[in-house]
């Protein structure tokens, strides 16, 4: 009846009645100019440095996001999680490469089944007794799977711990009636966000001595790598700079968050990737002299970063701050513009990644128009 609220879209997005379709708030949503500009530039900037392209998928958990990457020139997508893994591989994306050891017995046989049907799925091994489980796992398969060694680069989180261990599994994925000897992957997580250049390039070159060293012994045990994967956002000069990954898996480009864009990516010019996600809030309360609530705070928000902002431009001299579990605080600068209820506000968010991780939908944006929404279908911690 003209009384109902008109048939939802999907759960944000309500019918006002007699209105038009209206977005409801907190809601993610993606500026898809600034996000394809993101793409294309990466793309661009692997392509001059000689290196492919392979996104890590871990940042959007979106099937259509990676599908996009890929149109722009992405060679794959990276997956985390056994989820990530599956929900990629079911969407029938290329390339995919699983950036962790996939250890647990619903995830292997899962994932052994889609290769079985003819997914094009790479694993990583750091241990000799995983490519055991993976093998039985694959008997009869038509096809060898791809395998990577992982080798850890000193951050002591996943791969294998010293250069001989590396020769060894690549000597063990050699031999393998099931699995392929395809590559080597080294990736070093906490130095993507040193914020100094110099600071991080100093730190991350002696790392990646060891990645060096590795790649000589593999060399001399005639078990040269053909692909060599890592890096991220926060590398990704300094791996330009060495040369010796053949791809790149970084993530955070395509959206960015205030984390890295208080990161110096680059020596010599300002940060490159521009902010193509927000939170859109809305002011909920506007009682108070100095400042006005939203309706968003830890529940839509990670909290492992620094604090979110306000966007760029937005409501200039106003300031986030988390205001509890479903709020958040604008702080309102003397004499600046102030929200009403009813106002929206976008937010920066601190870090792409577990933001993500809290919403279902994407909502995606042509300047000011919802053109499309997105799931995150990959979403989940599993
Ligand atoms: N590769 C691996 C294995 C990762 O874990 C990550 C992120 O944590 C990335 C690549 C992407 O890094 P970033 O989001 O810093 O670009
Ligand atoms: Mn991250």
């Amino acid at each position: 009846s003209p009384q109902e609220p008109r048939q939802s879209i999907n759960a944000d997005l309500i019918g006002v009645p007699g209105g038009a379709l209206q977005l409801v708030t907190p809601a993610l949503v993606i500026d898809l100019a600034a996000m394809r500009e993101n793409l294309h530039r990466m793309t661009r900037q692997c392509r001059d440095a000689g290196m492919a392209l392979r996104p890590h998928g871990k940042t959007h958990k979106c099937s259509v996001i990676a599908r996009e990457q890929i149109a722009a020139g992405a060679v794959g997508i990276c997956a985390t999680t056994g989820r990530e893994a599956i929900a990629y591989s079911q969407a029938g994306l290329p390339g995919l490469l699983v950036t962790t050891p996939i250890v647990q017995r619903a995830h292997i046989e899962t994932l052994a089944t889609l290769h079985r049907r003819g997914a094009d799925i790479t694993l990583i091994f750091d241990t000799a007794e995983n490519i055991v489980e993976w093998e039985a796992a694959l008997t009869g398969a038509e096809r060898l799977l791809p395998a990577f060694v992982d080798l850890d680069l000193g951050m002591g989180r996943t791969g294998a711990a010293s250069i001989s261990a590396a020769v060894e599994l690549a000597r063990r994925l050699h031999g393998s009636s099931a699995l392929t000897y395809a590559g080597l992957q080294a990736y070093s997580g906490r130095v993507q966000h040193i914020l100094s250049y110099t600071e991080r390039r100093a730190v991350y070159l002696k790392q990646i001595e060891r990645l060096r060293q590795t790649l000589a012994a593999l060399e001399a045990a005639a078990l040269r790598p053909p692909v060599v994967s890592g890096g991220g956002t926060g590398t990704f000069a300094i791996d330009v700079e060495h040369g010796l990954y053949t791809e790149s898996q970084a993530g955070s480009y395509a959206l960015m968050d205030v984390d890295y864009d208080v990161v110096e990516l680059f020596p010599d010019r300002a940060n490159p990737y521009r902010f193509a996600l927000y939170l859109r809030t809305s002011v909920v309360s506007a009682n108070q002299p100095h400042h006005v609530s939203i309706n968003a705070g830890f529940k839509s928000l990670s909290t492992d970063g620094p604090l979110p902002r306000v966007r760029s431009g937005q409501w200039p001299g106003a300031a986030y701050d988390f205001f509890g579990d479903e709020f958040g605080l604008i702080a309102l600068a003397e004499g600046a513009p102030r929200p009403t209820v009813g106002d929206l506000v976008d937010i920066e968010v601190s870090h792409c990644d577990p933001t993500i991780n809290l919403h279902d939908y994407f909502h995606v944006l042509d300047g000011d128009t919802v053109v499309d929404i997105w799931p995150v279908d990959a979403r989940g911690v599993l």
